[in-house]
């Protein structure tokens, strides 16, 4: 049996997952792992994944190690030892956050920064090499039928060939603008304001205060900057948040390096030696939504960003993903019919899926604070100290699924 399988409780389903990001990648190993037969269809014809980073916090990373991914996720990820958290103009300490030994300890799982690229490669190598997923690439979906016994998902390719592929179930794992989602929920996305900048640099040329294991994370008003190594250490990627209104409609549109330079004159003279460094950045809109409630109907289930995007302050809209896809999962193995199977796994998600976007919100208000509640907010991270800092979250790194 392929590692992190169970056998079935009963015969396995049809199941067509649309989307092979890393939530659908994830759902299709978690539930051929539990004896069902998945399909999986992406729009893509190549697996590019940007050149960005990706924090992995406990309650994902033990999913995926549940699935066997553990070995290949230590060699390509990297443990940070803590998060340097400083005023991103006086670049003067404000607190800390235990990470790195202490987290694998307290929670059971490691806190894991990676490249996305190589997330991606390993949950694709995983899929390709595991019995039970059909992967189809440069598939699109076009619409959806139910009825009291099954649901079709049409697919169309891009040479305009067109396929039905008959389920038990459909899970649209098809990102923060699916278009599958608008069968249970239309609330629209609503732009924040903000964008977020990626780049990545090599870590010999990163100014060599801020050249060691641990995240940085410099706080300021209306903005705040994120760096942390990763491809083995090779490479520090870096995420910058800033004011920039509007949606700009997809995701990685180029910025140009002058504009984040002139946004950041007043950074702190490490920080501003970073941020000079890229040559090329790639930019997000950041698009904020309710979760859909609910989060699955009768035969449809949203997974991932489709379903609840995450605005990235707390990083873990993948996290998110990933958890969704053991619940779902494990919601399958033991309903006796699938439409009561899915109402389980919409129940079990709401609570927390809108904890976490709560969280995600209030802390960009956080970590974007002026004058006194910035003042304020230090006062609290600098009394709690790096071990109640982490503790904070237990709620949320502690998650298992059930
Ligand atoms: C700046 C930034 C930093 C972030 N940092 C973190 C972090 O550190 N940790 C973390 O956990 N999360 C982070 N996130 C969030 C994370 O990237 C997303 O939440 C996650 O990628 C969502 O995964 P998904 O599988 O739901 O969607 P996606 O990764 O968007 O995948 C959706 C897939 O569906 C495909 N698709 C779309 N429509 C169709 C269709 N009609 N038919 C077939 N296929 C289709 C797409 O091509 C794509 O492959 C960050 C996000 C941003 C913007």
């Amino acid at each position: 049996m392929p590692p992190g399988s169970r056998a079935p409780d009963r015969p396995g389903l049809r199941v067509a997952v649309v989307g092979a990001g890393i939530g659908g990648l994830t759902a299709a190993l978690a539930l051929a792992a539990r004896g069902h037969a998945v399909t999986l269809a992406e729009r893509r014809t190549g697996f590019s994944e940007v050149g960005a980073g990706l924090q992995l916090s406990p309650n994902a990373s033990r999913v995926l190690i549940d699935l066997g991914l553990g070995p290949a996720l230590r060699r390509a990820g990297t443990e940070p030892s803590g998060v340097t958290i400083r005023s991103l103009r006086q670049g003067r300490s404000i607190g800390a956050v235990r990470l790195g030994a202490a987290m694998r300890e307290r929670f059971g799982a490691p806190y894991l920064v990676i490249h996305r690229a190589d997330l991606q490669t390993i949950l694709l190598d995983a899929v390709r090499s595991r019995p039970g997923i059909r992967l189809l690439v440069g598939r699109s979906a076009a619409g959806l039928e139910e009825s009291e016994t099954g649901i079709s998902l049409a697919l169309e390719g891009g040479n305009g060939r067109a396929e039905t592929l008959a389920a038990d179930l459909v899970v649209a794992a098809d990102g923060v603008r699916s278009a599958l989602r608008a069968r249970l929920d239309r609330r629209p996305l609503r732009p924040v304001g903000e964008a977020a900048w990626r780049a990545m640099v090599p870590r010999h040329a990163v100014p060599a205060a801020l050249r060691g294991e641990e995240t940085g994370l410099w706080l300021g008003r209306g903005r705040h900057v994120v760096h942390y190594p990763i491809a083995g250490g090779e490479r520090v990627n870096i995420v910058a948040v800033l004011p920039q209104p509007g949606d700009d409609g997809d995701w990685g549109a180029p910025g140009d390096p002058a504009r984040l330079r002139a946004a950041f004159t007043d950074a702190a003279p490490d920080l501003a030696a970073l941020l000079a460094l890229p040559e090329s950045w790639l930019v997000w809109s950041l698009v904020d939504r309710r979760a859909a409630a609910p989060m699955a109907r009768r035969r449809l289930a949203l997974l991932g960003d489709a379903a609840h995007p995450v605005l990235p302050f707390l990083a873990q809209g993948a996290a998110l993903a990933i958890e969704d896809a053991a619940v779902l999962a494990a919601c399958l193995s033991d309903a006796a019919d699938v439409p009561s199977a899915l109402a389980r796994y919409a129940a079990a998600r709401a609570a927390r899926v809108r904890a976490i976007q709560g969280q995600a919100r209030r802390n960009g208000r956080i970590y974007h604070a002026g004058g006194l509640a910035a003042a304020a907010r230090d006062a609290v991270m600098a009394r709690l100290g790096p071990d109640r800092m982490t503790e904070r979250y237990a709620w949320l790194y502690g998650w298992r699924p059930a």
